[in-house]
């Protein structure tokens, strides 16, 4: 297949503006896309302001934001023209019957070798396949929040993913500069599967008076050296976010280590959502 240059990345949330930020700074040209120009634009200058912070930190020279800048377009999906981009990242929110109707509503305006991904933290690659004319070319590319700094990105291989899709797909991680796993398409692939089974098991132990949450997170944070304990980690997430993985995990693995606590399913309901509304198991 050939190399990645021009990239179109579908959803310019959280995920999706950091991918369209590496994607640039290794010199691929961008076309980031949301349901309106606004929301793209927002994209952008979140991009913008990472790269600021860059500047102000020594990592970023003034010439490489004017760069990556320049090979970053905004754009509306609807009517969007991704014939020439080699790789299609989706990284619109977390629901399989939106990501279906994209997929479906992309595919006949891409060029027939394009590699289509998505960036889902746990939906089935197999079922998005399902969607395509030609489910060969789709697999899993899931990045890691901040895109910008954190390395990995967990390649996920659908039923139908060829190999050289796979191959592509890692010297396409290798360019932007991270470091790649290869997992088979399983709930919550590997990353997700473990990270939520440490997060829920925390809230148990919360619910169970073991220990109060900072002691929790100081437990793992200085006994087994993780940069962040489970809760805190689940504040920045957000706890809607894990609490619809956990649901996932629970009803398609049957495992009971994956039922949601009481505890998370009555902070959820209470609009606690961690560090986005400004209270989870923190006050933030
Ligand atoms: P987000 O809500 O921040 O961003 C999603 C964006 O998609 C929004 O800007 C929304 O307007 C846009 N969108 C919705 N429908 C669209 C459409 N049809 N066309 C174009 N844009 C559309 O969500 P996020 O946190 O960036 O998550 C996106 C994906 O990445 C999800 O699958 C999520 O599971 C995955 N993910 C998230 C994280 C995380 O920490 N937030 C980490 C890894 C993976």
């Amino acid at each position: 297949m050939k190399d990645v240059e021009r990239v179109g990345v579908i959803g310019a949330g959280t995920m999706g503006h950091g991918i369209a930020q590496v994607a640039a700074a290794a010199g691929c040209h961008v076309v980031l896309m949301d349901t309106t120009l606004e929301l793209a634009e927002r994209g952008i200058a979140r991009i913008r302001a990472n790269l600021d912070e860059g500047i102000a930190r020594g990592k970023v020279t003034q010439a490489e934001r004017d760069g990556v800048l320049s090979r970053i377009g905004a754009a509306v999906t609807s009517g969007a023209d991704l014939h020439d981009c080699d790789l299609i990242v989706e990284a619109v929110p977390e629901r399989m019957d939106l990501k279906l109707t994209l997929l479906k509503s992309i595919e006949p305006t891409i060029a027939a070798d394009a590699i289509i991904a998505s960036n889902t933290s746990s939906l089935s690659i197999s079922e998005m396949q399902n969607a395509l004319t030609q489910p060969r070319r789709m697999i899993g590319l899931h990045f890691f929040n901040p895109v910008h700094i954190n390395r990995l990105v967990e390649i996920v291989r659908g039923q139908a993913t060829d190999d050289d899709v796979v191959a592509a797909s890692q010297a396409f991680v290798e360019r932007i500069g991270k470091e790649a796993i290869v997992v088979r398409d399983s709930p919550g692939f590997a990353t997700s599967r473990l990270g939520v089974l440490l997060g829920l098991e925390a809230i148990r132990m919360l619910e169970e008076g073991v220990a109060s949450a900072q002691d929790i997170d100081r437990a793992l944070e200085l006994g087994y050296r993780h940069p962040l304990g489970p809760l805190k980690l689940t504040d920045l997430v957000g706890l809607d976010v894990r609490l619809d993985i956990a649901r996932y995990l629970y009803a398609e693995l049957g495992a009971e280590h994956f039922k949601p606590p009481v505890l998370l399913e009555q902070m959820v309901a209470q609009g606690k959502l961690g560090k986005k509304t400004g209270e989870g198991f923190y006050t933030w």
